[in-house]
């Protein structure tokens, strides 16, 4: 009889870095010009979650795509206490990709910006996405 959990890769361990599993990093990835990503090949779902194994949606096979580093955003937020390494104020948006899905992209100001304003991903910081509000 096995020990439960042994050998088996849970939510629970914490990580390659303090010697456990390595786990997944689930956010989204810049290169140069474009979002990484994946697009389902029957719905055309689109998704910047590395390495899925088939579509979320309807279970068919997804080929990688590059997705616009511009959007608008569809929700934003200023965050004032401190997560992690990140110390208050500091601002968040939920990106709509122009070509592609949602993404959570860190703020260069800390400001809560009005649904539909338009962002541009410059950067990232710390392997998160860093997005600046977009010249009129
Ligand atoms: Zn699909």
């Amino acid at each position: 009889m096995s020990e439960l959990g042994v050998g088996r890769p849970t939510k629970r361990r914490a990580g390659a870095a303090v010697g456990g599993l390595p786990v997944a990093d689930s956010r989204p990835v810049l290169d140069g010009d474009a979002v990484l990503g994946s697009r389902c090949t029957v719905c055309r779902y689109p998704t910047t979650q590395q390495g899925l194994p088939w579509c979320p949606v309807c279970y068919e096979a997804t080929e990688p795509d590059r997705f616009a580093r511009t959007g608008k955003v569809w929700s934003s937020t200023v965050v004032a206490i401190p997560v992690g390494t990140r110390r208050p104020p500091f601002g968040l948006a939920y990106l709509d990709l122009d070509d592609g899905p949602r993404v959570l992209v860190h703020l260069a100001e800390p400001a809560v910006l009005e649904p539909g304003a338009r962002l541009e991903i410059t950067g990232t910081d710390d392997g998160d996405l860093v997005a600046t509000r977009m010249e009129q």
